[in-house]
C-alpha cells in the first residue's frame, strides 16, 4: 500500500527496534494494555499495510485512530522513532481511501469546507452556540446519550461567544513603548470566535513591552491534520504564510499550545521554504514572553483561590514550555498548588475525544481525581482543546480557565 507520506512511515519502520519502551508512556495503551494501542503495535499495523498483509480499510483506519498524536512515544523512544509523524502520515493516506463510515465522512467534509473559510467558521461557532440549550440537558458526563452524541457534549462545554469575533473588534496594531520589539499575535479560531476576552488580554499584556501586530489568520490547521486532510492543512498553512510575509514581526506569539505546535512544527512541513522556517522558528507561547518581565505583572493576578496548572502535551513536549505559565502566574500574584500528574495527557487529542469519547474520558478520569485532591479552586491550562476536555470531564466541579484569564491587564 502506498501511503501519502511514505518517507515518514519508512523512517519510523526502519528505526523501531520493538523494544517496547513506548508502553511506559502511551496514555491510550494504559487503558487497554493491548499491543495495537501502543506505538510499537501501531507501527506493526503500518508494516502490514506497507507489505500488503493488511488492507487499507475502515478497520485499519479505526485502529490507527486510537492515538492522541500526543508525541509521548517520540519523546521517550530510545531510538528517536518519529512514530507520531508516521501515524499522521498514515491517517492522511487512509483518509483518502478507506470508508471510515458516515460520521467520519461528515467530519472530514465539515473540516474541509469550514476551516479555510472564516465566514463559515463564524456561522459554525454561532450554530454551536444555538445548540447549547440542547446540550445543556442534565445529562451526566458519562451518560450513554452524551457518549453517543459527543458533539452535544462538546457544544455543552464550549465557551459563550463574547460578541463579534476578536478580529472584527480589535485594532490591527497596538503600539508599545518606543523601540519595543514587534510581536505578531496569532489568536487562533477558538479565541477569535468564542473567547475574544483571552485575545484582548493577550494583546494588552503584550503591549506593555512590545508593539503588537494582530496577524490576519486562518486556522492553524491542526484539526485538518488530525483528520488526515493534508490538502486542507496545506491550503491553510499557505494562506497564513501569505498573510504573514508582509507583517515584519520579530516574533510570532500565540496562547494556545495546539496552535503553537502547528505553527512551529507543521507550518514548515506543509509549506517548505525559508519564510516558513523563519516564522516557525520565531513562534513563542505568550507565557515565554510575559514571564520575562515579571515586574510588569505584579499585582495583576485575580484572587480566585489556589490554582492548579495543567501542561498541554504540545506545549510541554513540542515547545518545551512548562515552567513559564507558572512563572507568569506567580509573578502576577496568583496562588498555585501542585497537582499530581500535571503533565499527564488529559485525553482530549482534538478529534480523538469526538471519535472515542469513552476512551477519552477513561484517560481523563485520573486527572479529575488529582485536581480534586490538590485543593485547587481553579484549573488553568493553555490549550483550547485541553480546556474543552477538562470542562467536559469536570462537568462544572471546578472552573477551567486559560492562565491569561487569571491576569487583569492594567487600565489602558
Ligand atoms: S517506537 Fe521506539 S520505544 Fe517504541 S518499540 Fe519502537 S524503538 Fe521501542
Ligand atoms: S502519539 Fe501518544 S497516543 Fe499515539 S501512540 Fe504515541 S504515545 Fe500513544
Amino acid at each position: 500500500m502506498k501511503l501519502v507520506d511514505d518517507n515518514a512511515i519508512g523512517a519510523a519502520l526502519r528505526a523501531c527496534v520493538r523494544c517496547g519502551a513506548c508502553m511506559q508512556v502511551c496514555p491510550v495503551y494504559r487503558q487497554g494494555r493491548r499491543e495495537e494501542l501502543v506505538a510499537r503495535g501501531k507501527l506493526a499495523i503500518l508494516r502490514g499495510l506497507q507489505q500488503g498483509d493488511l488492507e487499507p480499510d475502515a478497520r485499519a483506519a479505526a485502529l490507527l485512530s486510537r492515538c492522541l498524536l500526543c508525541g509521548r512515544c517520540n519523546a521517550n523512544c530510545p531510538n528517536q522513532v518519529p512514530a507520531r509523524e508516521a501515524f499522521r502520515a498514515a491517517r492522511a493516506g487512509l483518509a483518502s481511501r478507506a470508508d471510515q463510515g458516515p460520521a467520519a465522512a461528515l467530519e472530514r467534509l465539515l473540516i474541509a469546507e469550514t476551516l479555510p473559510h472564516p465566514h463559515r467558521l463564524e456561522l459554525l461557532a454561532r450554530a454551536a452556540e444555538a445548540a447549547r440549550p440542547l446540550a445543556g440537558l442534565a445529562l451526566p458526563v458519562l451518560s450513554g446519550l452524551r457518549l453517543r452524541l459527543p458533539s452535544l457534549a462538546m457544544a455543552a462545554n464550549l465557551p459563550t461567544p463574547g460578541g463579534a469575533p476578536f478580529h472584527q473588534q480589535a485594532p490591527a496594531e497596538l503600539a508599545g513603548p518606543a523601540g519595543a520589539p514587534r510581536l505578531g499575535l496569532f489568536v487562533g479560531c477558538v479565541a477569535n470566535y468564542l473567547q475574544p476576552g483571552q485575545a484582548r488580554t493577550a494583546m494588552r499584556l503584550l503591549a506593555l513591552d512590545a508593539t503588537v501586530v494582530l496577524l490576519p489568520q486562518t486556522c492553524c490547521g491542526l484539526p485538518a491534520i488530525s483528520a488526515g486532510l493534508e490538502e486542507t492543512a496545506r491550503q491553510l498553512a499557505a494562506a497564513n504564510l501569505e498573510h504573514w510575509r508582509q507583517a515584519r514581526v520579530d516574533k510570532l506569539v500565540t496562547f494556545c499550545g495546539s496552535c503553537a505546535y502547528a505553527l512551529r512544527h507543521e507550518l514548515p512541513r506543509l509549506t517548505p521554504g525559508r519564510d516558513a522556517d523563519h516564522l516557525a522558528a520565531s513562534v513563542l507561547d505568550i507565557s515565554q514572553v510575559l514571564a520575562e518581565h515579571p515586574r510588569r505583572l505584579a499585582g495583576l493576578g485575580q484572587e480566585v483561590g489556589p490554582v492548579a496548572v495543567h501542561d498541554p502535551c504540545h506545549l510541554r513536549l513540542d515547545l518545551g514550555v512548562s515552567e513559564e505559565p507558572r512563572a507568569m502566574l506567580r509573578a502576577a500574584g496568583v496562588e498555585l498548588v501542585e497537582m499530581a500528574g500535571a503533565d499527564a495527557c488529559c485525553g482530549g487529542g482534538g478529534l480523538f475525544a469526538l471519535r472515542h469519547p469513552e476512551l477519552s474520558q477513561d484517560i481523563f478520569a485520573p486527572r479529575r481525581e488529582a485536581l480534586l485532591q490538590s485543593g485547587a479552586k481553579v484549573l488553568a491550562t493553555s490549550c483550547s482543546g485541553c480546556q474543552l476536555q477538562w470542562r467536559a470531564g469536570l462537568s462544572g466541579a471546578r472552573p477551567v480557565l486559560h492562565p491569561l484569564e487569571l491576569i487583569a491587564p492594567p487600565p489602558a
